[in-house]
């Protein structure tokens, strides 16, 4: 039985005056916010069910996808073992429910055509609905999957329970672009010393508090198209790229390899795990460079950036105000971690 408190209570929720909070003034009708509520309930209690019913990390996450056609796919999150390509947050999981739902009444009936575009994203956790604080975010890991035009759109909006700052419950809705502002920054392989450097405001902060000037922006810049320059081996995928970072005074870079065209080992992940080895642990880095190949392969549009790997290292050797340099094709972007993904997911797991 779910035990919690709100849940004896449902018919007693006001749901007209339930605030909705959204940077972009969203507006919802009565009919779809109440829709969006009762969505937003039942994946709640069935993250409750799933933790009941001994997913390992003892949290429970659900989620409600509607696509653009209106069909509905539930979905929590599936933890087999602690090995972390076998578990699927509560977003993939719905993702790939509604994908399935889609595909087969694509093949039941054509004549719609095939369209597959996720338009809400209503997400829950098995908190108790009165202890709820923070929004929900979908993880880096689930950020690298949804970093694509192919299913998701500008119009992509996750709704969640929110309780910040007031104890008030209200609906957060966030589009999913602004998670994910550079989806279509795309950065390129030509390197030339004389691309002006743009530095966001918030990168200038960093720069400050790093004492990183110009010139050492150049040299890492300049080291790691050297490392993607003399790369041979990634001709499996034909996708080279090279990442270096920035600690205490000393730069490193690694470049990508391949095992298979989409297997490979990801070289800003292991340049940071050789300078822990390097620091026994002490690792703070200061600024991260990446140079490569985008894949634009039409609807396929692999990025340079590993989002799930800045969210690895964000966890503890990296901050929302480390540096990230970016070879675009008319400039040097120098942003960082917080601004290329806003939001942090908070993990909160037990293993
Ligand atoms: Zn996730």
């Amino acid at each position: 039985m779910i035990k919690d408190a709100s849940f004896e209570n449902i018919s007693e929720f006001n749901i007209e005056k339930i605030p909705i909070v959204s940077d972009d003034g969203l507006v919802l009708d009565l009919e779809e916010k109440k829709e969006i509520f009762h969505r937003l309930l039942e994946a709640h209690k069935l993250a409750k069910i799933n933790v009941e019913m001994g997913n390992i990390t003892n949290r429970g996450f659900a989620t409600y996808v509607c696509t653009n056609k209106n069909v509905w796919s539930l979905g929590t999150n599936f933890n087999n073992t602690r090995n972390d390509i076998s578990s699927v947050c509560g977003e993939r999981s719905a993702i790939l429910s509604a994908y399935n739902h889609a595909l087969v009444s694509y093949m039941k009936n054509s004549q719609n055509g095939f369209d597959f575009k996720i338009k809400y994203l209503c997400m829950s956790s098995n908190i108790d609905i009165n202890d709820y604080y923070d929004f929900i975010v979908p993880c880096e890991d689930c950020l690298s999957w949804l970093n694509t035009n192919r299913c998701f759109d500008e119009n992509t909006t996750i709704f969640s329970f929110v309780r910040k700052e007031d104890g008030i419950l209200k609906i957060s809705a966030t589009k999913l672009e602004k998670l994910l502002p550079y989806r279509v920054n795309l950065t390129s392989n030509k390197y030339s010393k004389d691309k002006k450097l743009k530095i966001t405001n918030i990168a200038k902060n960093s720069l400050i508090k790093y004492q990183i000037d110009e010139i050492l922006i150049n040299k890492i810049l300049l080291k790691t198209y050297e490392a993607y320059k003399n790369n041979n081996l990634t001709k499996i995928s034909g996708q080279n790229i090279a990442a270096s970072i920035l600690f205490n005074d000393e730069i490193i870079t690694f470049s990508k390899l391949d095992w298979t065209k989409r297997w490979f080992v990801e070289p800003l992940e292991h340049v940071c795990a050789d300078a822990m080895q390097k620091t026994e642990g002490n690792l703070e880095i200061k600024a991260i460079c990446y140079f490569g190949d985008e894949y634009n392969n039409s609807n396929i549009k692999d990025g340079v950036v590993s989002i799930k790997t800045l969210g690895r290292i964000r966890q503890k050797h990296a901050n929302s105000g480390t540096l990230l340099i970016l070879n675009l094709e008319d400039e040097i972007l120098v942003t960082t971690i917080g601004e290329y993904l806003p939001k942090k997911f908070v993990q909160g797991y037990k293993i």
